[in-house]
């Protein structure tokens, strides 16, 4: 393994997943929804593999269908704002966000480039930002334990910047910890990207997980959207997170720097599930409110529990994670009650230590995905309180 990637091992989904299943335990620590998506979008799927659509190679940029549904989803959700896109110059269909976020940074990094990120940061992250030879300047979202919340220190942002810096790399709702970036922080970001002729990556795969307030795309700020690769995805917005299909809306130009490092990562993928996501983005407001509506349902189960539990809690306004301090419970050392959880309690958590560059500025945090079945979290939240 090469010196770019030694430092990354295996990422700690695989290592968590695979110790949930070796010991049975419940698992609340990668990000999946323990039920699929709707029926009919699955049933699109069957349809379009039975008639022969996207069996081969589809087009490179994505199908024709699915980007004019991306350029119809942005419209219909954040027109008001301002925003829209042409699907054939702005959308550009990836595997998955992963492959966006990996193939925006190849495509736009040179060498020794900076790139901002908030920290705790999404573990293909720091990854990818190596892969392109780019170096990572973490700017740390603070935990605020009297108010349960993350905050945002601007200044420290402002201060980040050099004249190295390429872009910003942002994650608004933030995996994870559940903060929704507020329309100041943005604006505020806004304003640094313009003034410090900055790109910004901004992965908002979270958009419809917002339980209170509103999402607000960054690239529809003053100045930013023909600045800012937005990406999102399938997996989270319609629970299909094997499917692989994610999308970026972008300017032409920076959606054709993007294509060019895509197309010799994958090339393409997913024929068949293009189709259905397709329909699947059609699906009337009604589904995406039920979805938050469920989720934010979810959120108050847990959070109730690991409070109860002995948690403190950093109650998320987005995603569908919870990220918690394990002090109260006499422990100080994320890792080390990730990995003996399973065992004494039958559950499976993240430690979020492996999103920070900061480790000590991590290492009491722990977070639980609530993308399961009420059942599954009233159990997860009864075994935990038995270690108590
Ligand atoms: N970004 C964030 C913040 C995520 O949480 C995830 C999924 N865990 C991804 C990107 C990856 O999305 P996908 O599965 O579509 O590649
Ligand atoms: N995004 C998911 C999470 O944060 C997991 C994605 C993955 O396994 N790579 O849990």
């Amino acid at each position: 393994l090469n010196r770019r990637l030694a430092e990354f091992g295996t990422t700690i989904f695989a290592e968590m997943s695979a110790l949930a299943v070796r010991t049975g335990s419940l698992n609340l620590g990668q990000g999946f929804p323990d039920a699929d998506g709707p029926e009919e979008v699955r049933e699109a799927a069957v349809r379009a593999l039975r008639d022969g659509r996207g069996n081969q190679y589809p087009p490179g940029p994505g199908i024709p269908e699915l980007r004019t549904a991306v350029a119809a989803h942005q419209e219909r959700f954040y027109g008001h704002l301002g925003l829209s896109y042409d699907p054939d110059t702005e959308v550009l269909v990836t595997a998955g966000a992963t492959e966006a976020i990996a193939a925006a940074l190849l495509a736009l990094l040179e060498p020794g480039d900076e790139v901002v990120a908030l920290e705790p940061y999404y573990d293909s992250y720091a990854a990818c930002i190596a892969m392109a030879g780019g170096r990572r300047v973490p700017v740390t979202l603070r935990a605020e334990p009297e108010s349960g919340t993350y905050r945002l220190d601007l200044d420290e942002l402002r201060d980040a910047v050099t004249d190295d810096t390429r872009l910003i790399l942002l994650n608004t709702p933030h995996n994870p910890t559940g903060t929704v970036l507020t329309r100041e922080e943005l604006s505020a970001i806004a304003e640094l990207a313009v003034a410090r002729n900055l790109l910004v990556i901004t992965d908002e795969v979270y958009e419809h997980l917002v339980f209170e307030g509103e999402h607000l795309p960054l690239a529809s700020f003053p100045g930013m959207r023909d600045r800012t690769v937005t990406i999102s995805s399938a997996g989270k917005t319609f629970s299909f997170t094997g499917w692989k299909v994610g999308w970026v809306t972008a300017a032409p130009e920076l959606i054709t720097a993007v294509r060019s490092a895509k197309q010799f990562l994958t090339y393409v993928s997913a024929g068949p599930f293009q189709y259905a996501v397709a329909e699947a983005l059609a699906l009337p407001d009604g589904y995406y409110s039920g979805l938050r509506d469920d989720l934010r349902a979810k959120r108050d189960v847990l959070a109730a529990g690991l409070a109860d539990a002995g948690f403190q809690v950093f109650r998320p306004t987005g995603t569908y994670f919870i990220t918690t301090d394990i002090r109260p419970l006499g422990e100080s050392d994320g890792f080390a009650f990730c990995r003996s959880l399973p065992e004494r309690a039958g559950v499976v958590a993240i430690p979020n230590a492996v999103f920070y560059d900061h480790k000590d500025e991590g290492a009491p945090f722990v977070r639980f995905a609530f993308c399961k079945s009420i059942e599954v979290l009233r159990e997860a939240a009864g075994r935990l309180k038995a270690l108590a």
